[in-house]
């Protein structure tokens, strides 16, 4: 049995037992990552001297950590050029938590340029690589911490989740990625994306790993105003008997892959088996929910990326000869021209305009009304389930190149997972089997607000049932 095959729990014995040094463990990964991560790039930093000597849960766990997080003393890019060289001079709530409890930083893992992409091809510093084939996308915004630890190049990993950038991933790369109900972790030092739908999560092999993390990073704190004192929820799920899995009839509609929905069936058949009672339910708003993402979550980017202007920090050609800045305003055209990505720029100004005067209502104000109406279905749907079960994507991971040219194409990749986030509530993607192109594909299960750990025992009972974590990809 390999190192990377241990869980948290089996790890930390074998560490207090002396079987194992914390030291061996970050070789292990180490190494990998200088054997594999070239052609995978899912690294853009990796920390030269490893601090192993850590105290506390995590202690001697190697994590890496999603460049949008901020690491004190590391580079922290976003996946952006603007933020090529910065390093912060604080850290965020997560990274004091998991340092608390002992954690090693590995590195930083490669993303969508400020968490905007659903298949990591936005990223300033190119795109990460599918390990299980390499000529397709890792999925996105989290692609790097997605593959890292598909391929055994970390033990867990931390992503974000804005509209499905921890879920979509792990779909696509065979691995459990948990976006946990808003609210449950601190958002601050994350670069805020969409700030009333962002939240961190936890990628890994195993289900209880992810537990693990999350009990660690969790809680209020004083620094983010919508980070939330409640409880998740100890009630532990026995078994499956009995757990009413609800299957929504609008997420196995046109446009879902017949390989992926025959693989999220049977899945769906195997929770029956072991006792569960599958409803047929509908949500029945979630048809506009693609549309009214793509309106709140770019509004909400558009004031969030004013503090680009690489004045206060970020790169900048102000010293520039070539540019011959007269004032303020062409200082920031020039910097953002020059130093953010084309999708960056397109959501700036889609954002602005649904803001802008005479369009506000039309677009903004319409698009909140609708989001409570999608929130408003799953309060129903919630009334006669304990859990949502639908496919996390509508493919499995698409060609490189294959979706960059069309943006509303690649959007649509994102239609299962948006909902989530526009109700604020927990779901997570858990590996349920592959297609005949040995593709991974991943089951999505939607949880009740604050029903967290629920959702984790009832992911695990399919997970300990199926055993699909066991099918590695070969590198
Ligand atoms: N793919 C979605 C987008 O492009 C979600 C991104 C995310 O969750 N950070 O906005």
């Amino acid at each position: 049995m390999s190192i990377s095959d241990l869980t948290i729990k089996e790890l930390r014995d074998k560490l207090e037992s002396k079987a194992l040094s914390a030291k061996e463990v970050a070789d292990f990964y180490i190494d990998r990552i200088t054997k594999y991560d070239k052609e995978l790039n899912s690294f853009l930093t990796v920390v030269d001297n490893l601090k192993v000597s850590g105290k506390g849960p995590l202690a001697g766990i190697p994590i890496a950590i999603k460049d949008v997080i901020v690491t004190k003393g590391i580079r922290s890019t976003g996946g952006s050029k603007i933020l090529e060289n910065y390093i912060p001079p604080y850290s965020a709530t997560v990274i004091k938590k998991m340092d608390k409890a002992g954690y090693t930083l590995l590195g930083k893992t490669n993303c969508d340029e400020f968490a905007q992409g659903s298949s990591n091809e936005n990223s300033a510093f190119g795109p990460v690589k599918n390990p299980w084939e390499m000529s397709r996308v890792a999925g996105g915004s989290s692609g790097g911490s997605a593959v890292a630890v598909a391929a055994d190049l970390c033990h867990v990993a931390l992503g974000t989740d804005t509209g499905g950038s921890i879920r979509m991933p792990a779909g696509w790369c065979g691995v459990v990625g948990i976006k946990p109900t808003y609210g449950r972790v601190s958002r601050y030092g994350v670069m805020a994306m969409a700030s009333s739908l962002d939240q961190v999560g936890v990628f890994a092999r195993r289900v209880d790993d992810t537990r693990e993390v999350l009990s660690v990073i969790e809680g209020k704190d004083s620094l983010d105003c919508t980070s939330s004192t409640r409880a998740t929820g100890d009630m532990r799920v026995d078994s499956l008997e009995g757990v009413r899995v609800g299957v929504p009839e609008e997420y196995f509609a046109e446009g879902l892959d017949l390989e992926v929905e025959g693989v999220i069936r049977d899945g769906i058949n195997t929770m029956k088996e072991l006792g569960a009672e599958v409803k047929e339910i509908s949500l029945p708003y979630s048809k506009y929910a693609l549309a009214t993402y793509y309106i709140i979550m770019p509004a909400e980017v558009s004031s969030n990326m004013g503090r680009y202007d690489g004045i206060r920090y970020g790169e900048s050609e102000i010293q520039n000869s070539k540019f011959k800045i007269q004032n303020l305003e062409e200082i920031y055209k020039i910097n953002r021209s020059e130093f953010l990505g084309e999708e960056v720029k397109r959501r700036i100004m889609l954002g602005t305009y649904v803001l802008s005067a005479g369009y506000y209502d039309q677009y903004y104000a319409r698009a909140q009304k609708v989001r409570r109406l999608i929130r408003q279905d799953f309060e129903k749907a919630f009334k006669q389930v304990d859990v949502i079960a639908g496919p996390v994507a509508p493919t499995p991971a698409f060609r490189l190149g294959e979706k960059t040219d069309d943006p509303l194409q690649m959007y649509l990749s994102d239609i299962y997972t948006v909902p989530v986030n526009l109700a604020g509530l927990p779901a997570l993607s858990v590996p349920a089997g592959f297609t005949k192109d040995n593709l991974p594909v991943g089951m999505h299960l939607i949880g009740k607000w604050w029903e967290d750990n629920k959702l984790l025992d009832i992911a695990e009972h399919f997970e300990i049932a199926t055993e699909h974590y066991k099918k590695k990809p070969t590198l």
